[in-house]
């Protein structure tokens, strides 16, 4: 048993959906393109999971998030595949897949063969017991990583309201996780062996701004320690959280945000492989030139910083999806990827953007005991970063600006005077 198509796309995630408007765009067939997805509804924007979704009052449901209304584009219903004859293949997990033969092979059986591939497949949530640590499967431990796990999410927070969360990891998923426990009344404590929040990004000097703003919301932080066990009750719940520094925290509910894994297994041995991702060119091409790899899956030259680099952001996901699709349908039209990585997170009323790369010196700009903050970082003589909170449309696009073009920056104090102002002249 078994089905063919022109292209086929392995993951329905969020750069699956854009894949699929842009193909659209360039004049896909109907019945040529097919979505074959683990998950049971079609292509959503992932970071509303932890956003709108864990609301308390008037929550993100689907179909108001599918894709593509992230980035204020048509947004896909599953209607709207059925308009463009799209096929979608939902709640199928792909189990083996054979480039040679150009085939993929489903969890229930089915054999699904392609001219070109797509690999969307994105990445899962590490778990507690990769490090050793043993409960991830207890009823009130949570991950965020798809809409299952932001359904148990919610229904967990909702039946914890007034008691106690202990968050584990101090990454986006953690901070935005917290700040949604507390708009929804529990008390929140975070546990991080860094010495600080979104150590991978921000400096001290950022951190301890959010981490302020946080501790004046009630959030508590355990800093330089990690998780060493859970207590449980005899139904299997978590009632304690136990720390390797010796604490102990009572807790009604636990939210573990450790970090990915990108989703290659499929691929290992078959494909050539990259900082823990599938490597592909300019044009989104793995090492096998009928399959491309977008999103999180995928190891990309960034040309503006001359290496490989592998981004688990949304707006990678989006633009690298377009760009494979773009080197599929018009390859002579469609020069390399030229991409400005940018990263963005919201939380309480807080809002931030980063573009480039946190590489080299910061230089901290604005007022950091009031809501407009922001930094640029310096490496080699150049501008290479750039992070505001609080900016309006004009000044993230000013930032954004000045990264792109790597200005040569030779006096940093001056740029420190000048402030987000060096951004909106140059
Ligand atoms: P995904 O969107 O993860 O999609 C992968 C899909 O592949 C899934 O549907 C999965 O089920 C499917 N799949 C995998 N393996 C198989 C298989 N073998 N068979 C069938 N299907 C398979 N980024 C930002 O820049 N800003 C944010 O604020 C932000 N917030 C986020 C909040 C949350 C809660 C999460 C989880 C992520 C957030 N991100 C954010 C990151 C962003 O969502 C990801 O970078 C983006 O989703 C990557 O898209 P993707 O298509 O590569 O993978």
């Amino acid at each position: 048993m078994g089905r063919a198509f022109v292209y086929v796309i392995l993951g329905g995630g969020v750069s699956a959906g854009y894949a699929a408007l842009e193909f659209t765009r360039r004049g896909v067939s109907r019945g040529e393109l097919c979505i074959i997805s683990e998950e049971p509804v079609p292509p959503y924007e992932r970071p509303a999971l932890s956003k709108g979704c864990l609301l308390p009052e008037t929550p993100a449901r689907l179909p108001s998030f599918h894709t593509c209304v992230g980035a204020n584009e048509e947004r896909l219903t599953p209607k709207w595949y059925k308009e463009h004859g799209i096929e979608l293949v939902l709640g199928t997990r792909v189990k083996s897949a054979d480039v040679k033969r150009k085939t993929l092979l489903t969890a229930a059986g089915e054999t699904i063969s392609y001219k070109i591939l797509i690999i969307a497949t994105g990445a899962q949530a590490l778990k507690l017991e990769e490090f050793g640590v043993s409960g991830s499967n207890a009823e009130n431990v949570c991950y965020l990583r798809d809409l299952a796990d932001a359904e148990r999410l919610v229904n967990v927070m909702q039946s914890c309201a007034g008691g106690n969360a202990v968050v584990i990891g101090g990454g986006y998923i953690g901070m935005e996780c917290a700040a949604s426990l507390v708009i929804n009344k529990i008390n929140v404590t975070m546990v991080f062996p860094e010495a600080h929040c979104m150590a991978r990004l921000f400096t001290p000097k950022i951190a301890s701004y959010y981490e302020d703003y946080y501790k004046s919301k009630g959030v508590k932080f355990i800093k330089g320690t990690v998780l060493s066990s859970f207590d449980m009750d005899s139904n299997g719940k978590v009632t304690a959280v136990n720390l390797r520094d010796g604490s102990r925290l009572p807790a009604n509910m636990v939210v573990v945000g450790i970090g990915i894994r990108p989703n290659t297994s499929l691929f290992e041995g078959q494909l050539t492989l990259e900082k823990g991702g599938i490597k592909v060119n300019g044009r989104m091409q793995t090492s096998n030139s009928s399959v491309y790899a977008v999103g999180d899956v995928a190891a990309f030259p960034v040309k503006l910083f001359g290496e490989t680099r592998r981004l688990e952001h949304v707006d990678s996901a989006r633009k690298s999806a377009r760009h494979a699709v773009s080197a599929i349908m018009e390859p002579k039209k469609t020069d390399d990827f030229d991409y400005l990585p940018f990263f963005y997170s919201r939380v309480f009323a807080l809002s931030w953007q980063f573009y480039g790369d946190a590489a080299g010196e910061a230089v901290h700009f604005g007022d950091y005991s009031g809501s407009t903050i922001g930094a640029y970082w310096i490496s080699k003589g150049h501008l290479v970063g750039s992070f505001l909170e609080g900016g309006s449309k004009e000044d993230y696009e000013a930032i954004a600006n000045a990264t792109r073009l790597k200005p040569a920056i030779k006096d940093l104090t001056e740029l420190e005077r000048q402030g987000l102002g060096f951004a909106l002249t140059i």
